[in-house]
């Protein structure tokens, strides 16, 4: 590995501006959300092009440099950090939008678009790209079809898999596959695209992208309810899937967060009836005719399972109600020492699993709050512990280990995944088994070797090889 004529070669076809090497910058380019880890890259590279990035491939491999490809840096595995001196490769300045087609609908572009820039381009063209989430703003497409993204609309949309119809990726090896379909239809075997759709950067970088758009979703309606347990919030789930065709979110959180937020930001609870131990859900469905009150069926059928029901049609109302969810995370990230779970159960097993998590965190995790949180409608619940800035750091992961171990021991019980939505990374990396089997885990190892033999691209991440 000599790194000195790696650079120098990579001098050969980069301008300056494109390879950064001062440390503050690399510290900054080494890390994503999570905390867990040291900042240790070695520098930053930021190509315009597929072929510079099929050119710093090739060059890692000549010199046996470890790449970590880069987007927005909002994951919340450490899928995007270096610790290991790895050269970071930012898809930051491929930024174009590239085509609009009509027919499909779908647009084409680069890897570094921002999500929200992909959203708004769709917006102009009069469609909807319907991934979404917090940190759309400063997420780029690459990350998120690598880390095969959901957000709140997938009750209604699917994750992104659902909405890449082609992508272009240079794999491990420096070969560029254009998996580059604006096929509707192609059974012309393995769809191998599907594989670098939620492999976190380890297969391949993708550096271009076809996505599928659909209708603007026009008219809605967002109702947040109150319930007194969780039983009876997934009676209201059931009784929206019977009653309202266009769900486009089913979200819920529990009174820790509701009064943290409200807190946080000054907010008031929209309920006069504010009882402790409460859960909220806030729907958004699609209204088709102008009804006085929408879904007047579904109000009723929760009758005897929800203690308050508002609803509104009006944008500024409906967003109020909206932060009272989006804002939990930043919430409980401003509040002191913080420790995240993504994960998912299956729907029917997500009451008995909560009842048993409040009971963990009751008997042996006293000065930790809960805040229960998530796409319930989806059964992916974030799991968050709070506690104060004071406590002994070395002391609070020790014990957040030993949460995580309890809190997968649960998982694999009821069959659910420790990442619902967020990725393995080197976080989730020691508890893959928890939700792989070996077997699985081999033949991950097996393809990885097939598109990256040289273990180039983000070594260390998802498994050891
Ligand atoms: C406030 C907040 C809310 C969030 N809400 C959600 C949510 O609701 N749903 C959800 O799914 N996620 C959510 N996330 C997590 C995160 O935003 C997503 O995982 C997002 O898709 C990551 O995109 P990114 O560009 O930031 O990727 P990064 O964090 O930069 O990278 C993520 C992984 O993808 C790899 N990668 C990046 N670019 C490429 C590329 N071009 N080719 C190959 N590999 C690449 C990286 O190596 C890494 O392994 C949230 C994050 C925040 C901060």
């Amino acid at each position: 590995m000599d790194f000195e004529a790696f650079l120098k070669d990579l001098s050969s076809f980069l301008d300056k501006n494109q390879i950064l090497l001062e440390k503050e910058d690399v510290l900054f380019y080494s890390l994503d959300r999570t905390k867990d880890f040291e900042p240790n890259g070695s520098c930053i590279v930021f190509p315009k092009s597929t072929e510079e990035v099929q050119k710093i491939v090739l060059l890692a491999n000549q010199y046996k440099i470890p790449l970590v490809p880069s987007g927005g840096r909002t994951g919340y595995s450490g899928g995007a950090v270096a610790t290991n001196q790895e050269v970071i490769i930012s898809l930051s300045k491929m930024n174009r939008i590239l085509e609009f087609d009509a027919t499909l609908p779908a647009i084409t572009c680069e890897a570094g678009v921002i999500t929200k820039h992909l959203q708004e381009k769709a917006k102009e063209h009069h469609f909807y790209f319907p991934v979404d989430f917090a940190s759309s703003y400063s997420s780029l497409i690459g990350g998120n079809i690598a880390t095969n993204a959901g957000g709140i609309r997938v009750i209604r949309y699917g994750p992104l898999r659902n909405w890449v119809s082609g992508i272009e990726v240079v794999t491990g090896k420096g070969e560029v596959l254009n998996f580059w379909g604006k096929l509707i239809k192609n059974n012309t075997g393995y769809d191998l695209k599907q594989l670098f759709i939620g492999s976190e950067g380890t297969l391949g970088i993708i550096t271009k992208a076809t996505l599928l758009l659909t209708q603007i979703p026009k008219n809605t309606v967002v109702f947040l309810i109150s319930c007194k347990n969780f039983s009876d919030v997934l009676e209201c789930l059931k009784e929206s899937k019977h009653h309202i065709k266009e769900i486009l979110c089913f979200e819920v959180f529990d009174s820790s967060c509701m009064e943290l937020v409200c807190s946080k930001h000054q907010l008031t609870n929209p309920f006069s009836n504010v009882a402790s131990d409460v859960w909220y859900v806030l729907i958004e469905a699609e209204i088709h005719q102008e009804e006085e009150i929408p879904y007047m069926d579904f109000i009723n059928s929760i009758a005897d399972f929800s203690i308050d029901v508002l609803y509104s049609t009006t944008e500024s109302i409906k967003k109020g109600f909206f932060r009272f969810r989006e804002d939990i995370s930043e919430a409980v990230a401003m509040s002191g020492r913080f420790h995240k779970n993504d994960i998912s159960i299956p729907i029917s097993y997500m009451d008995q699993f909560i009842k048993n998590i409040k009971d963990l965190v009751n008997q042996h995790y006293k000065d930790y709050q809960l805040f229960l949180f998530g796409h319930a409608g989806d059964g992916n619940i974030h799991v968050n512990l709070l506690t104060s800035y004071e406590k002994d750091i070395n002391q609070f992961k020790k014990e957040m280990q030993e949460f995580d171990l309890q809190l997968y021991g649960m998982i694999k019980h009821y069959n659910g995944s420790i990442s619902a939505e967020h990725g393995i990374g080197l976080l989730k990396k020691p508890y893959l088994l928890y939700t792989r089997s070996p077997e699985e885990i081999e033949y991950m190892k097996s393809i990885k070797k097939i598109f990256d033999p040289n273990n180039i691209l983000n070594p260390g991440k998802i498994f050891d090889l």
